[in-house]
C-alpha cells in the first residue's frame, strides 16, 4: 500500500485523567486499536529513509550545510504561518513565537552552519604507550535514521532544534510533533513537505498511536522531548531494538532567592520566566524558596512586575493578547484543581487565582506559605502559578531539593558567592543559571538536558551533533611492535609481556 506522504495521520486522542501520568496511561489504552492503522504508513516512510540513510554516511560538509540552509530559509519564509498557528492553538503571542521559537531555531541552525566543518573533522587523539607506533582518531559518522518526538509547548523549537543536530550529523529524520497543538503540527508538516524529500525528512502527525507505531521500528536514534512518564515508555520501546536515546524531559525546577539577592531584578526575571508561554515551559522556575527576611519585598516586587507586564487588573490581564492560554481543557482542569487544593491546604493566595474554563484562562498567581507536602509540590506545575516558600536555613532547602528527582534546571538568585557555591556543590541539575533563568537554553556552547528523571543525553551545538553521531574509534598501525607479544607464548614472549606490563601501562 503506497500512502502519499503528504497525508497526515490526525487522530486526536481524548484525554481523561487529571495528572500528567493519568493522562498518559488513559491515552495509551484508548489508542491501542489505532496503532495498527498507522503501522503500515509509518513503515513505508521508515523503509524509504532506511534505504536512503547509508548514502549520507559519506555526505560532505557542503551537502549537509545545504540542507541546514534550506531549513533556515524555510523557517524564515514561514514566520507568519508559524505565528498564526501558535495563536490559533493556545493564544501563544507572536512575540513569544518570534523570540522563543523562531529566534531559538535560527540561533541553533546558524551555530551549526558556523561550526559544522570543525565538528565533522576526524578528531585525532594522543597515542597511548601500549600502542606506540599507531595513530588513532574519532570519526563522527551519522547514526542513520532518526526519530524525533516533540511536545506541544514549543513545537517549532523542539522539532526543528533536534532536526538541526540530526541533519548536521548526516541523518535522516522522521518528526512526530504533538497532537495537542494541531495547527502548529500542520505547519511543521507543510514546511518539511515543501523543503525536503520524504526519504530525508518526513513528518508523521498524530498522537500516541502514531508514536507507538513509530516506536516499534528499529531506528538508529530516538530524540524524545516530553514528560518523564512518556520518556519511560519511549526508553522501554527503544530497548527492544537497542536504539540509543536522547530523552529531554521535565520535572520540578526549583529556584532559590537568597536575602543577598537583588530582589527587584530577581522578581523581574522570574515573572518573565514563570509566565512566558503561560508557565508551560520545561525549564520554568516551578517553585521558589525565598529567604524569610526578603519574603515581603519579593512578593510585592513580583506583584508589581506582573501588573507591569500583563496589566493592572485581572480583566486587563485576560484581555491582554500577550498573555497566552492553557493548552487544553484537561490541563486547565488539572491546574485549577491543583490551585484549589493548595489553597484549601493552607497556602495564602497573594494575588491571582482567577480562572475561566471558557477560554482556559488562569490569572498569573502567587501562592505564599506553601508547604513541601502541599498538592502543588507533588508534580511539575506547568502553568502560571508560582508557589513560594520561606526559608532561613539553606540546609532545609537542600534537603527538600535532594529528596526530589534531579531537576532539569535549578536557579539561584544571590549576591553571596559562598551561598551560590554551597547550593551548586550540594545539588545536581541538568542546568543552572545564577541571577537569571531560562537563558542557558540559548547558550549553544553549553550542553542542554537533564539528569535521570529530567533527562538522559544532551542537546544543542556540538552536544546535539554528537547525540546523532556514532563516535567511531579508528586505530591505524604504522610501525607498532605488538606482534612481538603474539603466540606462541614462548618464555621469551612471556618475558616481553612482563616488560610491557611494567613499562608500557
Ligand atoms: P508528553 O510526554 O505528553 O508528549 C510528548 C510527545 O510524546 C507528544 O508528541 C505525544 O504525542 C507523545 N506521546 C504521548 N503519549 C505517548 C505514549 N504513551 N507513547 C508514545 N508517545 C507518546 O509531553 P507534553 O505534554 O507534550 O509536554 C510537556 C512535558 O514535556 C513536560 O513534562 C515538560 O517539562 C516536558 N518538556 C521538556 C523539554 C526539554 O527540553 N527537556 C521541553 C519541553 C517540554
Amino acid at each position: 500500500m503506497d500512502v502519499p506522504l503528504g497525508e497526515s495521520f490526525r487522530l486526536y486522542a481524548k484525554m481523561p485523567g487529571t495528572s500528567f501520568q493519568e493522562v498518559n496511561i488513559a491515552m495509551a489504552l484508548e489508542s491501542t486499536q489505532q496503532i495498527n492503522e498507522h503501522t503500515q504508513a509509518v513503515q513505508l516512510i521508515f523503509r524509504k529513509q532506511k534505504a536512503f540513510a547509508p548514502g549520507l554516511r559519506s555526505s560532505t560538509a557542503e551537502e549537509r550545510l545545504a540542507r541546514l540552509k534550506k531549513l533556515r530559509d524555510a523557517v524564515l519564509e514561514n514566520q507568519v504561518a508559524m505565528c498564526e498557528a501558535a495563536y490559533a492553538d493556545f493564544n501563544k503571542t507572536p512575540a513569544e513565537v518570534e523570540f522563543a521559537e523562531i529566534f531559538a531555531v535560527l540561533s541553533q541552525v546558524n551555530h551549526a552552519i558556523a561550526h559544522l566543518r570543525k565538528w565533522m573533522k576526524p578528531e585525532r587523539v594522543p597515542v597511548v604507550r601500549s600502542l606506540l607506533g599507531t595513530r588513532s582518531h574519532i570519526r563522527y559518522e551519522p547514526k542513520g535514521t532518526s526519530l524525533i518526538i516533540s511536545p506541544w509547548n514549543y513545537p517549532f523549537t523542539l522539532s526543528f532544534g533536534p532536526l538541526v543536530s540530526a541533519l548536521a550529523a548526516g541523518n535522516t529524520a522522521i518528526i512526530k510533533p504533538s497532537e495537542m497543538t494541531p495547527n502548529m503540527s500542520g505547519v511543521i508538516r507543510r514546511i518539511m513537505e515543501t523543503t525536503f524529500a520524504p526519504e530525508e525528512v518526513a513528518v508523521v502527525e498524530g498522537g500516541m498511536e502514531a508514536s507507538t507505531a513509530l516506536l516499534q521500528l528499529p531506528f538508529d536514534h530516538i530524540f524524545f522531548t516530553g514528560s518523564p512518564a512518556v520518556g519511560r515508555i519511549v526508553m522501554a520501546a527503544a530497548a527492544r531494538n537497542l536504539t540509543s536515546v536522547t530523552l529531554e524531559l521535565g520535572g520540578k525546577s526549583p529556584t532559590i532567592v537568597d536575602r543577598t539577592a537583588n530582589i527587584k531584578k530577581a522578581a523581574r526575571n522570574l515573572v518573565w520566566s514563570k509566565f512566558i508561554n503561560n508557565g508551560q515551559t520545561c525549564i520554568s522556575p516551578d517553585h521558589v524558596y525565598v529567604h524569610a527576611d526578603v519574603m515581603d519585598d519579593f512578593c510585592a516586587a513580583v506583584q508589581a512586575r506582573v501588573q507591569h507586564s500583563y496589566g493592572q487588573t485581572i480583566q486587563a490581564q485576560a484581555a491582554n493578547p500577550d498573555y497566552c492560554r492553557i493548552v487544553n481543557q484537561k490541563h486547565y482542569a488539572r491546574l485549577s484543581n491543583l490551585l484549589d487544593e493548595t489553597v484549601k491546604g493552607g497556602a495564602e493566595l497573594v494575588f491571582g487565582g482567577e480562572t475561566s474554563a471558557a477560554d482556559r484562562f488562569i490569572a498569573p498567581t502567587l501562592l505564599r506559605n506553601v508547604h513541601n507536602d502541599s498538592a502543588i509540590m507533588q508534580e511539575e506545575i506547568f502553568g502560571p502559578i508560582m508557589p513560594v516558600m520561606a526559608f532561613t536555613d539553606p540546609q532545609r532547602v537542600l534537603a527538600e531539593i535532594n529528596a526530589r528527582p534531579k531537576p532539569l534546571a535549578l536557579y539561584i538568585f544571590s549576591g553571596d558567592k559562598k551561598f551560590i557555591k554551597q547550593i551548586i556543590d550540594n545539588t545536581s541539575a541538568g542546568g543552572t543559571c545564577i541571577n537569571t533563568s531560562l537563558v542557558h537554553f540559548l547558550q549553544e556552547n553549553l550542553p542542554f538536558g537533564g539528569v535521570n528523571d529530567s533527562g538522559i543525553g544532551k542537546a544543542h551545538g556540538v552536544y546535539g551533533f554528537k547525540a546523532f553521531s556514532n563516535e567511531r574509534a579508528v586505530v591505524q598501525d604504522r610501525f607498532s611492535m605488538g606482534h612481538l607479544l603474539f603466540p606462541p607464548y614462548t618464555p621469551r614472549v612471556r618475558k616481553l609481556i612482563k616488560v610491557a606490563m611494567r613499562y608500557l601501562t
